[in-house]
């Protein structure tokens, strides 16, 4: 009590020296945050950054004495001048509205009052020998090389996903298979699956260069930067017929606590929308309209989405893109003139995990081992690992205060319809299935799959929290949230028979060996336990 007293006596100190509605805050660029003296100032919408600090960004510009220019933009052009404005004293740069300008974007953390600035990944293209990366903003990157399978690694650091999928390489003679992911909230990271990788000594810091993967006996493998203008910022191009300015949606709350938003369509344009993880988001793609990139922050958390951008689509249209603040159900209503998304809170969230039931449902069991490898004399199967995530699981669970029941604790077998019974009668929240995935071909498909029922906007929006954890640490890509329709039309029989929301989540494909040679190792199994937990909670109690 007295500590909530002092800090309320602080803060009304704190306001009264500063009466202007900034906050120091801190910036966080290519994975590192920077010291600032004179600090940087946050006004609940902006980053404002003393002028003297620009260069540690690294970025193309030219400070003068009231304005910044964008060097990479044409002089003329009226994106490429942004005003300072005087803050506390020393002339700032709004370094959200710069980082946009330029095809970069900023994610602000309230907890720990830092804006971080990150690059798109725009390219990454294999040419001959050469693998090529472009990226908006310039990004600090590393290589190293991973073993079994053989693969060369390049960490590029302050960079994320575009909203748009980057066109993945083709493999090629030497690089068999490429992956792309998003390897934390601010890596991405670019692995080529090659018989002998060789890891490029140097680091750099470009947002355009190429790597070759050639060694030669005489020279070092080395890697150069391409002496092109590192970033062009893309006008938005006329689309067929005549495109329409794009209206920013409003978003709004009623009454029974739904957000709604709604984009009208021009004649016959077909909307898309798509879920996207690391960070949540749901991008709803409306051809025929002519838009600049844009980007709002919405203050109130009631909305479910805290930044809402449109951005340029490549041959046409607009992505609306809504990052998330919580996972919501969503209800998507398209009609002839325009399509509307209902966004709330999905069943049996609110409260905290403790208060909650969970049923965790370890796949196969006894005589059905599920999917095996079998590797000289070492037979690998399934059930041995969905049962060791799932312990662990229960366990974190449990020490968090939730009552958790298992459908299996031992190596034995359960029926399917067994298992969804236990869960319904004990009228339990969440029921999650765990399994790992197989395919015919060995090798051919990777990642993390979670299934939901039918069109079940509670079950995705669980299964969407949840992977949204394990991308962050499993270093697999994301096969996404899916409907289990595109497998079985009836479903899959445990997640029809579940009453409460419910996933079946295929941790990875166990006849890949990228995918096997993580499941099988105990310190993997446990991280994605614990990713698995974190999804959990911060779908029940928000994030
Ligand atoms: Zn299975």
């Amino acid at each position: 009590m007295r500590r909530v007293a002092a800090g309320l006596l602080l803060g009304l100190l704190l306001s009264l020296a500063w009466a202007d509605g900034l906050r120091e805050a801190k910036l966080s660029v290519r994975g590192e945050t920077l010291e600032l003296n004179p600090p940087a100032l946050w006004d609940g919408r902006e980053l404002w950054l003393p002028v003297m600090h620009l260069e540690k960004l690294g970025l193309p510009l030219e400070v003068s004495t009231h304005a910044v220019r964008l060097t990479t933009l044409s002089p003329d052009q009226s994106a490429a001048h942004l005003p300072l404005e005087m803050k506390r004293g020393a002339s700032c740069a709004p370094i959200r509205d710069l980082a946009r300008r330029l095809g970069g974007f900023t994610r602000w953390d309230e907890p720990s009052q830092t804006l971080t600035l990150l690059a798109r990944l725009q390219e990454a293209r294999l040419e001959g020998e050469n693998l090529r990366i472009k990226t908006s903003l310039p990004v600090a990157w590393r290589t190293f090389k991973l073993e079994n399978p053989n693969r060369l690694v390049i960490d590029l650091a302050g960079c994320a996903l575009p909203d748009v999928p980057v066109p993945l390489p083709q493999p090629s003679e030497r690089v068999h298979a490429v992956r792309i992911g998003q390897f934390d909230p601010n890596t991405v990271r670019i692995a080529l699956e090659m018989d002998t990788p060789h890891a490029v000594p140097e680091n750099g810091l470009h947002s355009e260069w190429q790597i070759a993967l050639t060694p030669t006996s005489l020279a070092p493998v080395v890697a150069e930067a391409i002496d092109a203008p590192p970033v062009v910022m893309e006008e938005a191009r006329p689309v067929e017929p005549t495109p329409e300015p794009f209206q920013m949606p409003v978003l709004q709350r009623n009454a029974q606590g739904v957000v709604q938003l709604s984009v009208p369509l021009p004649e016959g344009a077909r909307p898309k929308v798509q879920f996207l993880e690391n960070p949540l988001r749901i991008a709803l793609d409306v051809p025929g309209y002519l838009q600049e990139a844009v980007e709002q922050v919405m203050d109130d958390p009631n909305l479910f989405v805290h930044t809402l951008r449109a951005v340029p689509v490549e041959g046409g249209g607009v992505r609306l893109v809504l990052e998330l603040s919580r996972s919501v159900g969503a209800q998507i209503l398209s009609g002839k003139t325009g399509v509307t998304l209902n966004l709330r809170a999905p069943r049996n969230t609110g409260g905290k995990l403790r208060e909650k039931i969970i049923v965790i449902d370890p796949g196969h069991g006894g005589a059905q081992p599920g999917a095996r490898w079998r590797e000289g004399k070492t037979v690998i199967e399934e059930k041995t690992i969905t049962l060791a995530i799932s312990l662990h699981l229960a366990e974190l669970l449990s020490r968090e205060g939730a009552k958790v029941i298992l459908t299996r604790a031992e190596d034995k077998a359960v029926g399917l319809y067994e298992r969804t019974a236990l869960s319904n009668s004990a009228n339990a929240h969440f029921f999650i299935s765990i399994h790992c995935d197989s395919n015919p071909r060995p090798n051919s498909a990777s990642g993390t799959t979670i299934y939901y029922h039918k069109n079940d906007a509670d079950s995705r929006a669980l299964g969407q929290a949840i992977l949204n954890e394990i991308v962050k640490v499993s270093g697999l890509p994301s096969r996404g949230v899916r409907s289990d329709s595109v497998l079985y039309q009836s479903g899959l029989a445990v997640l029809r028979t579940s009453t409460m929301p419910a996933v079946l989540i295929e941790v990875g494909f166990l006849n890949h060996s990228f995918d096997r040679a993580k499941l099988v190792q105990p310190a993997f199994q446990k991280r994605i336990a614990e990713a698995i937990a974190k999804g959990l909670k911060a779908h029940v109690e928000g994030q």
